[in-house]
């Protein structure tokens, strides 16, 4: 914020320097102004004072020649030739009234040559000339020497500014008098009007006569000499006697003049100073407005120009940084897709080596459990075996005591025994032959009746109710048709078993129920039911807590190995009303045709 503020200042500033650096260009302008707007103002003048002095002259010279003419005229050269005649005195007056009247002069008079005015145009009026005398006016001396005078003065009686001309009047050789013409000069003043220019028309002797500035009239504009003063005070041409200096101050006013070489008098317009100065003051604010709004004009250009390389320098790095945020998401996700290749073959190594330990422990599993199977079996038939030799050793002693009752006594145990191992290795061989076979479609009912039919006598002896809940339709799982029947003979046989250990009622539950992933059947029996031990041995091969003669603890591992070939498997537990609740659990089948096992059910 604060860099950018300074930012700012030195722009400011260096903008304010350039300003003044480029300033002094306002002085040529300046000086071009003043000199275009006085050249306009003093062409003006230059026509201004060419029509006024034009103007002037037209005046003067309208009656420079009426004089001699005049003078000629018999009625007036009458009047002067018969001093005391009234009648030609009136005439003359008249005549010279009409004539005032139609040239426009201010007045018209006759003098007699001693300077007394005979006729005047004015007779009939309250200043009127008539017997007065201007012997002491220069014309009249001038005339009187035959030269046609010129005067400018003030009127003695009108008191008003005039010019006049006067010549003389001859008979012959006999002067008669004097005519004399006065031009009012006071218009030539109104002529100029109201403008902020003035006018100065200046005699010879250099006082104003003429002027627009009342402040100006009848000053003179040089120091008079004493003979001038003289000369004025003599002649009385301005009202005061001694005319004060003309004070302009020259650097108010610009001036030109012209002279007129008829009259010596010097015709000049004054135009003020400002008229110039005003103009050329509008010129350089302008200038000056112009230059400031061209170097605000530079300044924004220079600030959007700036602005401009700015965006476009940020563009470029935001550019420049997505493209660095690309590569490195790229190299990242490069990095992780390595990482999850290299995790891939590590999974798929651990794999091989988990599948290759597990290999190992299924084999080591395999191993262990052959080697208890072995030892059991070992056990199971050395048991026997010892027994059978036992018994033969006796019976070959009692036979030489020729004690043949207890030999045959013998022979029968032996002959039991032999029953009994058979029966243990034909178990092993059903096992081994089933868990191979691959299932097939086999009807639940009609194995469950084969099975029952098988332990019907011991279930009647044994008096033992069945309850069954089974839906007529068979229902098809799939097994095998032996493998399902030994199994459902186990169970029933077990469940016989425990209701041996109690008195009756004696009951077996058989339930079947169905889904469409599987079918369950349910074996209840009112038993003692499975202890904690049992329920955590056994189906542990050669678990039992039967007599030796009852059980050989193969049933359950057999039943829960072959369940699990055929994809089902095998609950063991107790219902909460007491006695054993086994549930086989098995894959449901197509239905198919029932048929007669094929399969051996007990070896
Ligand atoms: P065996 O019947 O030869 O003992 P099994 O594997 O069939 O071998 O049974 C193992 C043990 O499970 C039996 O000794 C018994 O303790 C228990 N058992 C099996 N069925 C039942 C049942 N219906 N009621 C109570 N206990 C049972």
């Amino acid at each position: 914020m604060y860099a950018t503020l300074n930012h700012y200042l030195t722009r400011w500033r260096s903008l304010a320097i350039l300003a003044l650096l480029l300033a002094p260009l306002l002085w040529p302008l300046h000086h071009f102004a003043e000199r275009y707007y006085s050249e306009q103002i003093a062409g003006q003048n230059q026509q201004t004072l060419d029509l006024y002095v034009a103007n002037l002259l037209g005046t003067l010279r309208r009656y420079e020649d009426l004089p001699p003419i005049l003078g000629e005229l018999p009625t007036l050269r009458a009047a002067l030739q018969s001093p005391t005649d009234r009648a030609l005195q009136s005439a003359a007056n008249l005549e010279l009234a009409r004539i005032r009247g139609r040239t426009g002069a201010d007045v018209i008079y006759l003098m007699s040559p001693d300077g007394l005015t005979r006729a005047a145009s004015n007779w009939d009026q309250e200043d009127s000339f008539v017997g007065r005398n201007f012997s002491f006016r220069p014309y009249y001396k001038e005339a009187m020497q035959g030269r046609p005078a010129r005067f400018f003065g003030l009127g003695t009686t009108s008191k008003r500014r005039g010019y006049f001309f006067a010549s003389e009047v001859r008979d012959g050789t006999r002067l008669l008098g004097v005519l004399v013409v006065k031009v009012d000069l006071e218009h030539m003043e109104q002529l100029w009007g109201n403008t902020p220019d003035q006018l100065l028309v200046m005699d010879g002797n250099g006082v104003v006569i003429l002027s627009s500035n009342n402040a100006w009239r009848f000053h003179s504009s040089r120091e008079l000499s004493p003979a001038k003063q003289r000369e004025i005070a003599e002649n009385i041409p301005y009202p005061i006697l001694q005319p004060k200096p003309l004070k302009i101050d020259q650097r108010r006013w610009l001036s030109q003049s012209r002279e007129l070489p008829e009259t010596g008098w010097t015709v000049s317009i004054y135009t003020p100073r400002v008229q110039v100065d005003n103009p050329v003051r509008s010129v350089v604010i302008i200038g000056a407005a112009t230059l400031v709004a061209m170097l605000l004009l530079l300044s924004l250009l220079t600030i959007s120009r700036r602005h401009y390389l700015e965006r476009i320098a940020l563009e470029a790095q935001a550019k420049h940084e997505l493209e660095i945020r690309v590569l490195e998401r790229t190299r990242e996700l490069e990095d992780a897709n390595a990482r999850l290749q290299q995790e891939v073959s590590n999974r798929e190594q651990a794999q091989r080596e988990l599948m290759h330990a597990q290999d190992e422990v299924v084999q080591a599993g395999k191993l262990t459990a052959l080697g208890t199977m072995s030892a059991s079996i070992s056990h199971e038939l050395n048991q026997p075996l010892a027994a059978i030799r036992s018994y033969a050793d006796n019976a070959r002693v009692l036979l030489d005591h020729e004690r043949l009752d207890d030999a045959r006594g013998n022979l029968v145990q032996i002959s039991e025994l032999t029953g009994r191992m058979a029966s243990i290795i034909g178990h092993l061989k059903a096992y081994a032959r089933g868990a191979r076979r691959a299932p097939e479609n086999v009807a639940l009912q009609p194995a469950l009746n084969d099975s029952l039919a098988l332990v019907a006598s011991r279930r009647q002896a044994m008096q033992v109710e069945l309850l069954r809940d089974l839906p007529d339709a068979d229902i098809w799982v799939q097994a095998g048709e032996t493998r399902l029947r030994q199994i459902l003979a186990n169970l029933l046989a077990n469940a016989l078993d425990a209701l041996s250990e109690k008195a009756p009622p004696r009951r077996i539950w058989l339930i079947a129920s169905q889904t469409p992933e599987r079918v369950i059947l349910s074996l209840r029996d009112n038993g003692p039911g499975f202890s904690d031990e049992a329920l955590a041995h056994a189906r542990e091969p050669f678990f039992t807590t039967k007599t030796s003669a009852k059980g050989l603890g193969l049933g359950l591992a057999i039943c829960d190995t072959l369940l699990r070939a055929l994809g089902g498997h095998l609950e063991l537990g107790n219902h909460p009303e007491g006695g054993a609740l086994v549930q086989l659990h098995l894959l449901p089948g197509l239905p198919g045709v029932t048929s007669t096992p094929q399969e051996e059910t007990r070896a």
